[in-house]
């Protein structure tokens, strides 16, 4: 089939999938005043694969295949393919605002840890899923299909394990098998983009003991299979001005409940299904690809923060005031080193199954590092940018004839800095940091990819725990 359009992509959806978004069930996402706009964020991958200048980075050619694909389907055999990897979603993101495109990063992400995860299955316990998986990743590419990766559980109690709930649904798991494949129930919460790509890779969200087999599940599915629910949180509508919400109003995730309720999954799209030894390395592998994913989509939205202290600080004639540098000065270190992070994590990549694996220790501590510093980070913008960010009136007073003039007057900058330029800046700031959107911003930082806590435990497993301690053990030798 080759690479998609962003009309073919789009149409795509129109597949009779249920989804509900405040009170509502949408017939069509491509027409829901809230949900198109998420899809138009969606189908910028399309777009931006079809333009010359970026075609040598969103595109390769796929020696398994023979054809073109989109270059988030290769599978990268060496740290210079993994850097590319990165380079790929750093470009994505910074071409889309600042904001993070997932359909096909997180999809990918999970394609590779099931390459990696299926053939050491097949390994330890004979063959059964290697082949299944590379069939379906080379149909994926094929298709030039977006992807939603579903791991997070509602989880119920969280110091309880899936077969100890009160009720056994809290965690998706296997309910019946059959000859020709298996039904799945239980809910998965926070799936990103879910109700506007083309597939849903299930996988399990920690490691399970034998008594959670059920559990130990790994699937793909289409979005409209029957019994599939989705129930997105709201976003902004098609009428918010662009002016108001210059990137929330264009470039914005979505994320539902995803509920299985007895969802039938054919044998060829089941890729674990009982192995609970391996549901934990599966988890872990993903978050691995995952976090790398994170640190490589992160940069932009540190850098869109230094340009709009450092343009606020000239709009405000400050630029060469030195507390004002100073606070610059740790928003332009912000993205350099989670920057850094990605890049020591491909150079430093471990191999499985020919694959380049993201180094565990830098994409975890890039990750970690990312999250508890964004806080500071939007603080630091906010205090450069002054109040105007919250106060500031809209577009609408702009353009009425009596408030527009008096606007324009007084919100004006130094050196002839209009008070329209002055308050479409402070507009992207609010938007970024002090908005719904912001707010989401703020807790999508700390949770997406695992909570902070999910980072340290991925780094005290990965870091050589044991060289230092010899270091130690050298250090302190009579
Ligand atoms: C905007 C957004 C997008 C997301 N997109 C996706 C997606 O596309 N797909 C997907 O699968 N997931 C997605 N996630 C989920 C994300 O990975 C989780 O939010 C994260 O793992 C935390 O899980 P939780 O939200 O259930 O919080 P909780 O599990 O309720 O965690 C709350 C706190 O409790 C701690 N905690 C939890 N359990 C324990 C325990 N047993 N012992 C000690 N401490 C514990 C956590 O570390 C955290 O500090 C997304 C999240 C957000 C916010």
């Amino acid at each position: 089939m080759g690479l998609r359009t962003v009309e073919e992509y789009r149409a795509g959806l129109r597949d009779g999938r249920r989804v509900f978004v405040e009170g509502r069930r949408v017939e069509d996402v491509t027409a829901d005043p809230m949900l198109a706009i998420t899809v138009g964020h969606s189908a910028e991958v399309f777009a931006l694969a079809a333009r010359p200048e970026l075609r040598d980075l969103f595109v390769f050619h796929d020696p398994d295949l023979g054809e073109p694909a989109s270059a988030y389907f290769r599978i990268p055999r060496t740290a210079a393919e993994l850097r590319a990897r990165g380079d790929l979603i750093e470009e994505n993101t910074r071409q889309q605002r600042s904001t993070f495109n997932i359909t096909k990063a997180v999809g990918t992400d999970a394609l590779l840890a099931l390459l990696v995860v299926a053939a050491e299955v097949d390994r330890e316990l004979g063959p059964r899923y290697l082949d299944r998986v590379r069939r379906y990743r080379d149909a994926c590419t094929r298709r030039d299909v977006t992807m939603a990766l579903a791991q997070t559980d509602v989880k119920g109690d969280r110091g309880l394990r899936p077969s100890q709930q009160v009720d056994p649904d809290l965690y998706v798991r296997v309910v019946r098998r059959t000859a020709d494949g298996i039904v799945v129930r239980g809910a998965k919460a926070h799936t990103t983009a879910g109700p506007v790509v083309d597939e849903l890779i299930v996988i399990p969200t920690r490691a399970l003991g034998e008594e959670d087999r059920e559990y130990a599940v790994a699937f793909a599915t289409p979005l409209n299979a029957p019994g599939l629910t989705m129930i997105c949180r709201p976003i902004v509508t098609e009428a918010a001005s662009t002016f108001d919400h210059p990137v929330s109003r264009r470039n914005i995730e979505i994320e539902s409940l995803t509920v299985f309720e007895d969802v039938f999954v054919p044998w060829e799209r089941v890729f674990l299904c009982g192995e609970w030894q391996f549901a934990g390395r599966l988890a872990t592998t993903f978050a691995t690809f995952h976090r790398y994913t994170a640190v490589s989509y992160k940069p932009p939205l540190g850098e869109l923060f230094c340009g709009a202290a450092a343009l606020a600080a000239e709009y405000h004639g400050l630029e060469r005031a030195g507390t004002i540098r100073g606070k610059i000065a740790r928003l332009a270190m912000y993205p350099a080193l989670i920057r850094a992070a990605r890049l020591t994590a491909a150079s430093e990549c471990r191999f499985a199954e020919g694959i380049a694996v993201p180094n565990g220790v830098y994409s975890n501590a890039g990750k970690f590092y990312f999250a508890s510093q964004f806080h500071d980070a939007v603080a630091l913008l906010q205090d450069v940018a002054g109040g105007l960010v919250i106060t500031g009136p809209t577009e609408a007073d702009l353009r009425h004839p009596e408030a527009g003039p008096l606007l324009e007057k007084y919100l004006a900058g130094a050196k002839g800095v209009s008070g329209r330029q002055r308050l479409a800046l402070m507009h992207l700031i609010r938007d970024l940091t002090a908005s719904d959107f912001g707010g989401y911003n703020l807790v999508v930082t700390l949770h997406g990819e695992g909570s902070m806590d999910a980072q340290l435990l991925g780094a005290y497993r990965e870091a050589d725990l044991e060289g230092h301690k010899a270091l130690v053990r050298r250090a302190i030798e009579p």
